[in-house]
């Protein structure tokens, strides 16, 4: 059983350790990022919505993003853990997590904050190539996170269950001291 949340600026490994740990508890690994992606990719109703916001880094409205996560973490594969990519992003969908978390019955173990330098961060996702890669737009997203993600850190760790880890290591040494910090 495992409830995990992954905090940590775009390019700071979420995605590798989400899946590493996933992959270990043998829950799914839920992205919100890549819901999207694959939401653009088929030209959904919810793609053609969101693509712009994707293509400039802006965050997509919470309007689009709450009901997609409720009906995820509510699938029947969820009801034994999850790992989550990527969500919640700002104080809004924080609260939407809790009460939903409290309608549904479970309670998440820790919030996994990834620490990398801004400089890292660039680094690594211009070498990365995703559409929304370009150095604009990664400084764009850095800018968002700063602004909308970074507050959630204060807000979890007042609840005494946020890790934080030096993510500008290799993924194995990154993943072996967030599985000893969670007693994995
Ligand atoms: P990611 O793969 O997590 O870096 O997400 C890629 C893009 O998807 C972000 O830059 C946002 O535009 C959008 N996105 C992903 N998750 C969220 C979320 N929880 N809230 C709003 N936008 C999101």
């Amino acid at each position: 059983m495992a409830r995990l949340i992954f905090l940590g600026p775009p390019g700071a490994g979420k995605g590798t350790q989400a899946a590493i740990l996933a992959q270990l508890f043998g829950v799914p690994h839920i992205s919100t990022g890549e819901i999207l992606r694959t939401a653009v990719a088929n030209e959904t109703e919810l793609g053609l919505k969101v693509k712009s916001y994707m293509d400039e880094g802006e965050l997509v409205p919470d309007s689009l993003i709450l009901d997609l996560v409720r009906e995820r973490l509510k699938d029947q594969d969820a009801g034994s853990g999850w790992i989550l990519d990527g969500f919640p992003r700002n104080v809004a969908q924080a609260n939407f997590l809790d009460h939903l978390l409290t309608d549904i019955g479970q309670v998440y173990d820790y919030v996994v904050d990834l620490e990398v330098a801004d400089d890292t961060i660039v680094d690594r996702l211009l070498h990365r190539g995703r559409k929304d890669d370009t150095e604009t737009v990664i400084r764009h997203r850095l800018q968002v996170y700063r602004e909308q993600t970074e507050p959630l850190i204060d807000f979890y760790r007042q609840r005494e269950q946020l890790v934080a880890v030096n993510g500008d290591r290799n993924p194995e040494s990154v993943a072996t001291e967030i599985k000893h910090l969670i007693h994995a």
